[in-house]
């Protein structure tokens, strides 16, 4: 597939907490339709990448553009852009007291103020499409994890943003439970959403990146084709933490 039209476009990004940068002059362009894996060790600025995407932190230098438009300067209203930029998280964050339906309902009706019968309709048409419309009256409490993080997804969808970042949304999950979020997001890539998605699992990466960006100490070290990188790797580091992954059976 081309990727064309510049959806987000990072420039030259440096972000630092205060003892030194954590991203280091990264540069980045996100095409409408792509879909853009972000992998690398623990520590190396996968989150902080993505939470500065969405204005979740602030930045010290550099410049992020969404449709052509600068999100980074003073005058940026996040609570707009967010709206065109989802994020799904780890952690699902439901809010416990309330429904499945009554979670999703929230962005919409309180932040898009849209009405109750439209809302409800689409959320129901998301819960249906995620396989978990018989779940639309359960509390949080009563869903697995799995069931949980497809609900978050949902919530994220129901705001029609523009690109969806996700953040390592399966790595608390057990290991039956991580398929069913994974073949949402497949689904999702299918149908032409553009996502930004960080992961450990990587043969899910494969399957579902147009491009892979790794990620080292706060830098890009290698972007590339899921093929080349996993096949051919041009740096050692991306080689070596791709190793990581594999295991060769034992002789003898
Ligand atoms: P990753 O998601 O790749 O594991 P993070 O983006 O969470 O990495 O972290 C990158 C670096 O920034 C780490 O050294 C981490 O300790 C540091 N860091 C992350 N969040 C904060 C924070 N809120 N305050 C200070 N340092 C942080
Ligand atoms: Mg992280």
């Amino acid at each position: 597939m081309v990727h064309e039209e510049k959806l987000l476009e990072i420039h030259d990004l440096v972000k630092d907490y205060g003892n030194g940068p954590v991203l280091k002059d990264i540069s980045l362009d996100v095409h409408k339709g792509e879909v853009v894996v972000l992998i690398g060790p623990s520590g190396c600025g996968k989150s902080t990448f993505l939470r500065c995407m969405n204005g979740l932190e602030s930045i010290q230098s550099g410049e992020i553009r969404l449709d052509g438009n600068v999100i980074t300067d003073k005058k940026t209203k996040w609570s707009e852009v967010r709206q065109k930029i989802g994020m799904v998280f780890q952690s699902y964050e439901l809010f416990p007291h309330m429904t499945v339906l009554d979670n999703i309902l929230l962005g919409p009706m309180k932040v898009q103020k849209k009405g109750k019968k439209e809302a409800q309709e689409e959320a129901e048409r998301l819960l249906e499409r995620v396989g978990l419309l018989d779940k639309k009256d359960a509390f949080p409490r009563q869903l697995s994890g799995g069931q949980k993080q497809r609900v978050a997804i949902v919530r994220a969808l129901i705001m029609k943003p523009e690109i969806l970042l996700f953040d390592e949304v399966t790595a608390a999950l057990d290991p039956e439970m991580v398929r069913e979020v994974l073949d949402v997001m497949l689904e999702l890539a299918r149908e032409g959403s553009t996502m930004v998605i960080v992961t450990h699992e990587m043969q899910f990466a494969r399957a579902v990146a147009d491009r892979i960006v790794f990620l080292d100490g706060g830098e890009i070290v290698e972007m590339d084709t899921p093929e080349n990188l996993f096949t051919q790797p041009k740096t050692d580091r991306a080689g070596r933490f791709l190793h990581t992954f594999t295991f060769e059976k034992k002789e003898g």
